[in-house]
């Protein structure tokens, strides 16, 4: 009796585990360009199907586990399916000239001219936008602290060393230059020691988002240094824990039947407990993330450690690019108790001619989409730039004296003054990003600008 109620007192989300017995419980299978042709359902495709995606598999990241290829893909129309172009490269990410050069390349097998190639192509791949990789980082005595961002007042960004990989790799993602091995590239730090010296320097800071990568490719005995390490008394400061992770969409076993799965949910409730609030900042992309019922199990479980699920992700051409998926998504979260936070627009970086929606096309979507919901999922903003002044919202396009025009306002700025201020661009329908707007109205400069 004692220890029921123990249990259940300290451990609710322990109690909604589907029963699994150890040796049942999926071991993550991960597969990487040269394992490519062992993937059962890529072993199904035509020849030439099959050289295009290894053709473009060595320019851009990939690396896919069995999870998403059994219970994620359609087969039967793994063309078209999101979730294939969410994780499998495709002939069309790459310019078919670039495509050829490498395709001609790999039949030499000379693999020197390949590598040299493969950087080229990188490099014009626009691998660091705004800024990521110089801008941001705080300085202690004049001697920076890798693993640590620090843009907006309140909130800094943490980078443990041991989640700068995910589970599977998104197609589009901006983070790729972190992943293709090169150490310079990597923002890395595996003192939990700095991070809090420089929390406890840093009294305004209210929120720290754990990032990556994905923090939870981590096992729970590593990424339990990090989180404990915010319980410090003099640490109070920092009232809200997230973490940002694909895993729910990508390994849900991480919550549910990994050996470290209720480890893991213990340390979220130990977080709690303390008093901090803990947001997992979960990356989806389509409502058929949410499918699977373990993916669902393992929001359940999360959410009964008593941390919240918000959600944010990117508008995507050729996975995402309608109302409908997103209002279909949006409500999915909310019925599994998930509060949609942000949309995003792609960044300019990668294979951004695929992806890539014009700023006036996203706002439509956007808005055709929060049409469609309740008010309970219209806590969702954007489509919002993460530019180098900070997080842009596109309000809308509307006239003013004549003239067709954004509005746009600052969700997050640089200079926390900028925040909520409308402010205006001249329309362009082909505009994807911040710098193609030009200010309304004859101005030469934007507010932030001057
Ligand atoms: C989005 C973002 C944050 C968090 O901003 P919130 O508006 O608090 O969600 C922090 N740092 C950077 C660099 C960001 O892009
Ligand atoms: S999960 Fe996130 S960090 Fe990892 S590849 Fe996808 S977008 Fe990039």
């Amino acid at each position: 009796m004692t220890e029921t109620a123990t249990l259940s007192r300290s451990s609710a989300a322990l109690q909604d585990s589907i029963p699994v017995a150890p040796a049942e419980a999926p071991k993550l299978t991960v597969y990487t360009e040269r394992q490519l042709d062992k993937i059962p359902q890529i072993q199904a495709l035509p020849a030439h199907e099959r050289e295009a995606i290894r053709v473009v598999a060595n320019v851009l990241p990939f690396r896919v586990n069995q999870y998403v290829c059994e219970e994620l893909i359609d087969w039967s129309n793994w063309k078209n399916d999101p979730i294939f172009r969410l994780t499998f490269p495709q002939k069309e990410m790459l310019m078919p000239e670039t495509f050829e050069q490498i395709a001609d390349i790999l039949k030499t097998g000379d693999k020197v001219a390949l590598k040299d190639a493969v950087n080229q192509v990188r490099e014009t791949l626009n691998p660091h936008p705004a800024g990521q990789m110089d801008l941001n980082v705080p300085k202690i005595d004049g001697v920076p602290v890798q693993g640590i961002q620090h843009k907006y007042r309140e909130t800094v960004l943490f980078f443990p060393s041991q989640g700068q990989t995910c589970h599977t790799y998104c197609t589009f993602c901006f983070r790729w230059a972190q992943f293709i091995g090169d150490k310079d590239l990597k923002f890395a730090n595996s003192e939990a020691s700095a991070m809090v010296e420089y929390l406890k320097a840093n009294p305004q800071v209210t929120d720290i988002l754990i990032t990556g990568g994905d923090p939870l490719v981590m096992k729970t005995k590593n990424l339990r240094v990090y989180l404990e390490a915010l319980l410090d008394p003099e640490l109070e400061h920092v009232q809200t824990i997230r973490i940002g992770s694909k895993s729910l969409t990508f390994w849900p076993q991480r919550f549910v039947t990994d050996p470290d799965a209720d480890e893991l949910l213990m340390v979220f409730e130990k977080l709690i407990a303390s008093g901090k609030h803990l947001a997992f900042m979960a990356h989806y992309n389509h409502w058929r993330e949410m499918e699977p019922e373990i993916a669902r199990t393992a929001i359940r479980r999360i959410r009964a450690t008593g941390a919240q699920i918000r959600s944010q992700g990117p508008l995507l051409k050729n996975i995402n690019d309608s109302a409908e998926v997103w209002a279909q998504m949006w409500k999915t979260q909310v019925k599994l108790g998930v509060i949609p936070y942000y949309m995003f627009v792609e960044r300019d970086t990668g294979a951004r001619h695929y992806f890539e929606v014009p700023l006036a096309q996203a706002w439509t979507i956007y808005r055709d989409a929060l049409q469609q919901v309740s008010g309970l999922a219209r806590t969702v903003r954007g489509p919002s730039m993460s530019s180098e002044p900070g997080k842009v919202e596109i309000q809308g396009v509307t006239e003013v004296a004549g003239e067709k025009v954004f509005v746009l306002r600052f969700l997050q700025g640089r200079d926390s003054d900028w925040v909520q201020k409308p402010f205006f661009a001249k329309y362009d329908e082909n505009a994807t990003w911040l710098h193609h707007l030009k200010p309304a109205f004859g101005d030469s400069k934007f507010f932030f600008e001057k």
